[in-house]
């Protein structure tokens, strides 16, 4: 027998997204997509990419509108990514997870092994139908420049359209904000589309006033980070024994695993 002639079986896991509400089959990683996603973390412009390609490849069943890579970008926003990663590090190590967290109360570092399927893990869906979340939008008002956004909720492709700018401009977590959520900018009745021309929209955020900074970040905390995975985990210091609540983030948990 040859070694091409090996059939493996994968693990995987069936996930449903938070948001778009896209049914996905994942196997695991295998030994390459680790590689390769190790090899992301040289350059971290690229990381968002690199696992996005990866977490594609991994799909073995996916809703049949979604027949390409850049139809998956397109149709998949960051929570339903967060949901995918779950899934795919599900399929890959199990449910086991080893979190560290620096106490409240007495600064000590202390780690717990942890089970995510029996407490803690929860996922808020969005109650309407398969991909509808997608068409909606949200108007903000900035009221000291009198300027409206239209903002929609951040899609995969989006990210990867601002991250093709950052070898020009510097982005900030400040200005990220802007660039994933902001689809079109109204004045005087008239809509500019700004996701198409990211390097203008930059320089136009950095003359907004300052009190219209926060405007857009309180608006996206409080209307649209409701459907979400999360993960919270209550442990008692291993030094003090006070209780903290931990709040698992699957990116970085994902990272650190590999
Ligand atoms: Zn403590």
């Amino acid at each position: 027998m040859l070694l091409d002639e090996i059939v493996i079986t994968y693990p995987n896991y069936e996930i449903k997204t938070c948001q778009t509400l896209a049914e996905y089959s994942l196997r695991s990683l295998t030994v390459n997509d680790e590689l390769n996603l190790k090899s992301s973390a040289i350059n971290p412009n690229n990381a968002a990419k690199l696992l996005n390609k990866v977490l594609y490849n991994c799909i073995i069943k996916k809703p049949e509108e979604i027949d390409s890579y850049e139809k998956w970008i397109s149709m998949t926003t960051f929570q339903d990514r967060q949901a995918m990663i779950y899934g795919l590090y599900h399929a890959t190590y199990g449910d086991e997870y080893t979190v560290s967290n620096v106490c409240s109360e007495c600064d000590k570092l202390s780690s717990y092994k942890i089970k995510l399927s029996s407490k803690g893990f929860t996922i808020d869906y969005y109650p309407k139908d398969k991909f509808e979340i997608l068409k909606e939008s949200f108007e903000v008002l900035l009221p000291v420049s009198n300027i409206k956004f239209i903002i929609k909720y951040p899609t995969l492709d989006k990210e990867e359209n601002v991250l093709k700018i950052n070898d020009n401009v510097n982005i900030t977590d400040d200005l990220e904000i802007y660039l994933f959520y902001v689809d079109s900018v109204i004045y005087n009745n008239e809509t500019i589309d700004v996701k198409n021309d990211l390097l203008n929209f930059v320089n136009f955020i950095k003359t907004l006033p300052s009190g219209d900074k926060k405007i857009l970040n309180k608006f996206i905390m409080d209307n649209m980070l409701k459907y979400k995975v999360e993960a919270t985990y209550k442990a008692n210091c291993k030094s003090c024994g006070a209780t903290n609540t931990i709040n698992i983030d699957f990116v970085t948990q994902f990272f650190r695993s590999l």
